[in-house]
């Protein structure tokens, strides 16, 4: 579904931020990403959804190739962006826009779908994170954690193949967080790729299939959840782990 062949990636000329990334993502695998504080997770997932170019390797998303910095095509990137679905740390809603119009707004403009259809659609993915009663309210009426269920949704109103989460819970008041991760667990269970920057170990146990540890732009270690949290073979990712808990 998304494989990085030797992918290397700078920051202006001095700043190697991703270094020989090598890493296949399977159809419906539910990866989890770890890592130190600037090692590199944001940056390797805003690949996925072609939002950060890169200067060397290879990069497939959904059977399509992008190319290196400068030789992009932009119908790729197109075509990666439609099937890449994205939920931010910061939800990045419209605060001018009701929760149903935040929903409609790309597949209306981009997608070029009819309002009916859209809003029926939206209300269906709103329904799919528990949160339809609240179509009519404006972002700044919800809680953190139901403004992040509607960026959810708002995610899957384009029927993405991939679901990339960017630290979803950690702009949450710890009360909020399990309604949020709540919602993620179901949707691993329904069968979407889904790639997710996140130090919430108990998800990572209870749906990843795999967990990536990242330090200083590259991939240290991967393995199993139990294994990895467990019995960790790297001492960069003991010492990681040893912070965490
Ligand atoms: P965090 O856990 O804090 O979110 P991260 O693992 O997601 O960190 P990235 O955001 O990918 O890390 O950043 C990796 C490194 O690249 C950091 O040192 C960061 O300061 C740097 N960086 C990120 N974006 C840019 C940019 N647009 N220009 C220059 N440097 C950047
Ligand atoms: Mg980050």
């Amino acid at each position: 579904m998304v494989r990085f062949e030797q992918l290397n990636k700078w920051f202006g000329r001095e700043f190697h931020v991703l270094r020989d990334i090598d890493l296949d993502i399977a159809r419906g695998e539910r990866l989890v990403v770890c890592g130190p504080s600037g090692s590199g997770k944001s940056t390797l997932i805003r690949c996925i959804n072609a939002l950060e170019p890169f200067q060397e390797g290879r990069l497939s998303v959904n059977g399509t190739a992008l190319a290196v910095e400068g030789r992009e095509d932009l119908r790729a990137v197109q075509q990666v962006r439609r099937s890449v679905g994205m939920v931010f740390q910061q939800f990045n809603l419209f605060p001018h826009l009701s929760v149903l119009d935040n929903l409609t707004l790309a597949p209306r403009h981009v997608g070029r779908v009819a309002r009916a259809e859209a809003e029926a659609h939206a209300l269906a993915q709103l329904e799919r994170v528990h949160i339809a009663e609240q179509a009519h309210k404006f972002p700044q009426q919800l809680s953190g954690g139901q403004q992040q269920r509607v960026a959810i949704a708002r995610a899957l109103c384009l029927s993405p193949q991939i679901l990339l989460f960017d630290e979803p819970t950690s702009a949450l008041d710890p009360e909020m967080v399990h309604e949020v991760l709540d919602v993620m667990v179901e949707l691993a269970g329904q069968g979407i790729t889904m790639v997710c920057v996140t130090h919430e170990m108990e998800f990572a146990r209870s749906v990843a299939d795999r967990v990536v540890f990242m330090d200083q732009g590259q991939i240290i270690e991967e393995g199993e959840p139990e294994a990895f949290f467990s019995n960790p073979r790297s001492e960069r990712a003991g010492q990681f782990l040893d912070k965490l808990l």
